[in-house]
Formats: structure tokens, C-alpha cells, sequence
């Protein structure tokens, strides 16, 4: 880690113990989890002008109409895939962003894929990857609706926009016995956990979520 991130990355720490704390507070109870989410800078992840509010548990504007994810939703998504099975194996995230869900991810598997369509912002993910050292994710500009067939099966898949229906190449490439989570829907958004199991896949509903669109083509 250069030393410029090192240092902002210091004086961030405490800061960055009390947003663990609050997720705690929130009922994140995945210790692993909670220790990957303290191992990301995420200051590092959002513009210089907002770093300062890197650390509260909001979303925060990436330009181009995208936002990096609220930290209690990033946690409270990897929990829930997490759940039961403690290992999320081959990991496919749709809408890298500035990458910082991917960097999570990273800290909790060896096997991450994330997908961008907006070029820029992968530059960006790929930059911020590189400030922190962080050269296990295999980040890809492609439309993600479309999945990521050179790498599939994927035990988990983990959709950061919201679809209005579920993209029927994502369910072909989860592995049986693999989860994808999703946001579903067009105004009101829920979450929507996928599981395939040998004679199917069975559908979960889970909590109100608000996402920014899951779109088509790249751009
Ligand atoms: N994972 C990010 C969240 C970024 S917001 C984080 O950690 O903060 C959601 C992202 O999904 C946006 O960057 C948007 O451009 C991207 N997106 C939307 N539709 C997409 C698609 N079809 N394929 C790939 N990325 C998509």
C-alpha cells in the first residue's frame, strides 16, 4: 500500500471501527464478514471531495448516475449468501462501480469476477484495486445482464443493480447448490435471494432495498 493511502488509511481506522459498530448495532452478526468490511479502506473507493464521509453508512455519488453501495447493504448481502454455508467459493459480481464490493469479496474468497458497463468507472475500479493491492479480482467491462460465460459455473452471484426481471443468463450460470442475490424490481425494490438446487431453483423474498437500474449494453 503506497503511503499516501496509508496515512488517510490511519487516521480513517477509528473511524472505521465505530461504522463496524454500528453495523454490529444494525444486527450484522457475521464476524468474517465484519472483519472484511474493517479491512477495506472504503475512503479509498470514493472521490477525494467525500472522502471524509467515506465511513458513514451511506451511499455516495461515483458521477455517471451510480452510487459506491451503503456498507450495511453490502454486509447484509454477503451475510445472507454467506448464511449456512460460510463460503462463498467462485464469486460473479454485476456492477463493479469503483470496485469497493468487489475489494469485500476479495477479502472472503480467492475466486472474484465483477462486471462493469460503464468503462470509466472499471478504469476507476481497476485504479482503486491497484491503490490497495488488491490483485485477486478479475474485473471485466461487459454487460452484465449477460453474465460471465467464460468463468461459469459460479457458486455465488451477487447483482448490485436492480433488474426488473431476473436476467435468465445469471440463473444458468449458478452452479447447483450455488445462491444469487439480487434487487428486484422497478419502483419498490426487494431482495431476492436464488438458490439452484438439482431439480431447480428456489426463490426467497428478503428485505426492501433501493438500487440504481440494472441496464443493458455497455457504455
Ligand atoms: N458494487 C458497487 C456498486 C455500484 S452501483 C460498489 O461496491 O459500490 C451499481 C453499478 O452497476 C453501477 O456502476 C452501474 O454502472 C452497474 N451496472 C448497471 N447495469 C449493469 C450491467 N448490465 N452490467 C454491468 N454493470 C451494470
Amino acid at each position: 500500500m503506497n503511503r499516501a493511502v496509508q496515512g488517510i488509511g490511519m487516521t480513517s481506522m477509528r473511524t472505521r471501527g465505530r461504522m463496524i459498530e454500528r453495523l454490529r448495532e444494525q444486527g450484522i452478526r457475521d464476524e468474517q464478514v465484519l472483519a472484511a468490511i474493517a479491512n477495506v479502506p472504503r475512503h479509498v473507493f470514493v472521490e477525494e471531495a467525500l472522502a471524509s464521509r467515506a465511513y458513514e453508512d451511506t451511499a455516495l455519488p461515483l458521477g455517471f448516475s451510480q452510487t459506491i453501495s451503503q456498507p450495511y447493504v453490502v454486509a447484509r448481502m454477503i451475510e445472507l449468501l454467506r448464511e449456512g454455508r460460510g463460503k462463498l467459493g467462485k464469486t460473479l459480481e454485476i456492477g463493479a462501480g469503483c470496485g469497493y464490493q468487489a475489494a469485500v469479496l476479495a477479502q472472503l474468497t480467492d475466486d472474484v469476477y465483477s462486471v462493469e458497463r460503464i468503462e470509466p468507472l472499471l478504469v476507476r475500479a481497476k485504479q482503486n484495486m491497484r491503490k490497495i493491492q488488491q490483485f485477486k479480482v478479475r474485473l471485466k467491462y461487459a454487460d452484465g445482464q449477460l453474465g460471465l460465460p467464460e468463468a461459469a459455473p459460479y457458486d455465488t452471484i451477487i447483482v448490485a443493480a436492480a433488474a426488473s426481471t431476473v436476467p435468465v443468463a445469471l440463473l444458468r450460470q449458478l452452479s447447483v447448490d450455488g445462491r444469487m442475490l439480487l434487487p428486484l424490481g422497478t419502483g419498490e425494490q426487494h431482495l431476492l435471494m436464488i438458490e439452484r438446487r438439482s431439480d431447480g431453483y428456489v426463490e426467497t423474498r428478503l428485505d426492501s432495498v433501493r438500487f440504481v437500474p440494472l441496464l443493458s449494453g455497455v457504455e
